[in-house]
């Protein structure tokens, strides 16, 4: 049995779900549990050694981004610098009667929930659509803005089927109105360009652990003059803003990541565009089946698709005893019967969103992993689909397709 499992190559495809920690991050974490184990806010040599190495994270990860030192504060991942800037925007619109905040249908549920919370604390809150493509329009953000609207927070890429957004545009728009501006960049950060400077943005959240960092550990970025609300109280620890003894391996750990992945995106995304493109190009030849979000405008590995009669759950079980680990969307979605948000946002209706299929390649995919890929979705599909009920009535048209063969959307339907 074991001997068999091990013959499988195994592909992890689920990169947007959590990354393998580089060796050289762990490398660079080793020392600060063992030697270098001190606490920064201690006066002794062990002590301010750390302290030493936490400065030099910091202006590591805040030169990466084209940001100051001072305006970076360590959190413990992108939930919580999402939680953080969101609070720091309601707050500071508060104070001046502003209570109108401008988000997406399909962020992240850092995001989303983080406004739950806070429409119950008086603010109003207006969700954008995405359209079809999962790309948000400057003009929508411009015919939403109010006069008490306090914050903008859109992601910089999407989470579950890869989609940029043009968040220098939105930025300025911001910048022009006098708003504050947020973007959830945790997808982003490592893996395409980021300037907080030239893409106006005031506070950005990006996680570790997205980027081949040790999981735990994030960063928000809060442009100078905007002092971060404190969501978590009781010491003077990141300038008073997040109080806590500091993570400082993992601190280090996601430094190092991070310079690393900046250092090597241009090679990184040509290698890994190229295998996605041909992952594409093969599930395309699918019939009903359709790719999810902009063809162009999206993060190197992120691959996301629909297939009509089918479950997602099911592809994904199959998948995985072929030795590929996917996704069905976001790791919180899958294990709960309700369809992705994000699919239903960009208007597909509950039946297609189920079939969905989300693939984030690593950098190290190569041409004849990609091509097991596409084969084994091929082959999986095919099988699930002889099976089905759905697929069966489909056939006979006893119900409508909603794809067309192609792949596009069959409009007579919708
Ligand atoms: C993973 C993710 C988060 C959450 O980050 P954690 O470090 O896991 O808390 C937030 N937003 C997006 C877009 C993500 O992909």
């Amino acid at each position: 049995m074991k001997d068999t499992l091990q013959k499988i190559p195994y592909i992890y495809a689920d990169n947007a779900a959590t990354t393998r920690v580089s060796p050289t991050a762990v490398a660079a974490m080793l020392p600060y549990f063992d030697t270098l184990y001190g606490n920064p806010s201690s006066l002794h040599t062990c002590g301010q050694e750390a302290a030493v190495a936490l400065l030099q994270a910091r202006e590591t990860v805040a030169s990466l981004l084209h940001a100051d030192p001072k305006e970076i504060t360590f959190t413990s991942g992108g939930s919580e610098a999402d939680n953080q800037a969101l609070l720091t925007g309601a707050l500071l619109g508060a104070r001046k009667g502003k209570k109108h905040i401008i988000s997406t249908k399909f962020e992240h549920h850092a995001v989303l929930h983080t406004l739950d919370k806070l429409k119950k604390e008086g603010f109003s809150v207006t969700l954008l659509d995405v359209h079809e493509n999962g790309i948000v329009r400057p003009e929508d953000v411009a015919a939403a803005l109010q006069e008490d609207t306090c914050l903008v927070s859109i992601m910089f890429a999407n989470n579950e089927i890869g989609t940029l957004q043009p968040i220098r545009e939105i930025g300025a728009l911001c910048r022009e109105r006098g708003v504050l501006f947020h973007t959830d960049a945790v997808q982003a950060v490592g893996h395409v360009p980021v300037d907080v400077v030239e893409m106006n943005i005031d506070m950005l959240s990006l996680s570790a652990h997205k980027f081949h960092g040790p999981k735990g550990v994030g960063a928000l970025y809060a442009r100078r003059g905007i002092r971060p609300s404190i969501l978590i109280e009781g010491g003077a620890q990141e300038r008073g803003r997040r109080a806590g003894t500091e993570n400082i391996p993992g601190i280090m750990g996601m430094a190092v990541a991070m310079q690393e992945a900046v250092d090597h995106m241009e090679e990184n995304a040509a290698r890994i565009t190229a295998q996605r493109d041909r992952i594409i190009e093969g599930l395309s030849k699918i019939p009903y089946a359709c790719l999810n979000g902009d063809r162009e405008h999206r993060v190197p590995g992120t691959i996301n698709f629909c297939f009509e009669g089918v479950e997602g759950e099911s592809l994904l079980l199959l998948l995985d005893m072929r030795g590929i680990a996917a996704s069905s969307g976001s790791a919180c979605t899958s294990g709960s019967l309700d369809p992705s948000h994000v699919l239903l946002a960009l208007g597909l209706p509950h039946e297609v969103a189920h079939g969905s299929l989300r693939l984030s390649l690593g950098d190290d995919i190569t041409a004849q992993q990609a091509d097991h890929i596409v084969q084994s979705v091929t082959e999986v599909i095919a099988y699930l689909r002889n099976m089905s009920p759905v697929w069966d009535e489909l056939e006979k048209g006893e119900i409508a397709h909603w794809l067309t063969k192609e792949g596009g959307r069959n409009h007579a339907v919708q």
